[in-house]
């Protein structure tokens, strides 16, 4: 596993080349919302000097330097800096275009909530009507039936992370397209960068597909574990399906047992 350190200076660094590529000079130092980007003051030239040591900072890291010290501040940077990079992709995501039509017909970007460094992450496939109207994943019924699941398990929402492989809903709820889900793909990719979660729970077939690149159904997908890179995934059904389908909760429930017992906290 990456150090820590290593990782916030990567994740940082790839987000300030990416801002600074979309116009964003500057970023504002942790611990609170992030300010406009209108507001945002040029970059100072070319060195710095460390608050800590004084010694001067290489001309190629004063850019990210303000962001870097403020996250070694705090005992608590890993969480700090994983909340705060978050900040800074979420804004990215609520002002992307790719996906013409989803960005013409959402209400917002529907980008994910939970606790920034969870160990467990539950994955969608995209917001619904609730969602596109609250601004966060899995408010509806499904929601309220995944809030009982994780009762069971004896987790809450906050323990853990809950995100959608498209972050802007389909109209009508349709399923996402495929040059959508390869679009919004990145986002997804580095929201998971960033929690880093052990384990990783798909819920329906959208997001097992996209996640695993394969056209297994999630009746042959649910019911063991897979390997995502370095992330345990466990597959099982959708809310919304188990909500039409009640019979197929003892399925799901199954799956959260094998789930828990992977995570070394067994319910049954
Ligand atoms: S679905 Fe993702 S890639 Fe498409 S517009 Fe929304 S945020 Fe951008």
């Amino acid at each position: 596993m990456t150090a820590p350190n290593d990782r916030i200076r990567r994740s940082l660094r790839q987000r300030l080349q990416s801002l600074q590529e979309a116009g964003v000079q500057q970023l504002p130092r942790t611990g609170g919302k992030l300010a406009p980007t209108s507001s945002l003051a040029p970059l100072a030239a070319t060195q710095a000097v460390s608050a800590d040591d004084r010694r001067p900072i290489p001309a190629g890291l004063v850019a990210e330097q303000p962001l870097i010290q403020a996250e070694m501040e705090s005992s608590a940077a890993p969480v700090r800096s994983a909340a705060a990079t978050l900040e800074v992709l979420q804004l990215e995501v609520a002002g992307c275009t790719r996906c013409v039509e989803l960005a013409r017909t959402r209400t917002q970007t529907v980008f994910g909530v939970g606790n920034p460094r969870a160990r467990l992450c539950f994955m969608g496939e995209a917001p619904g009507a609730d969602e596109d109207r609250l601004g966060e994943p899995f408010v509806g019924r499904a929601g309220q039936l995944l809030n009982k699941i994780l009762e069971a398990c004896r987790l809450r929402r906050e323990d853990v992370y809950i995100l959608n492989t498209l972050k802007c809903r389909p109209p009508g709820n349709r399923n996402p397209a495929p040059d959508e889900a390869a679009n919004c793909r990145r986002f997804l990719d580095r929201q998971l960068e960033l929690i880093e979660p052990e384990f990783i729970c798909c819920l329906g077939a959208i997001a097992a597909q996209n996640l695993l690149a394969t056209t297994e159904s999630i009746g042959r997908l649910r019911g063991r574990v897979h390997a995502y890179g370095a992330f345990k995934v466990v597959c099982t059904y959708h809310p919304a399906y188990l909500l039409r389908n009640p019979s197929a909760k003892k399925q799901t429930w199954d799956d959260m047992k094998l789930l828990m017992r992977e995570m070394g906290t067994p319910v049954d």
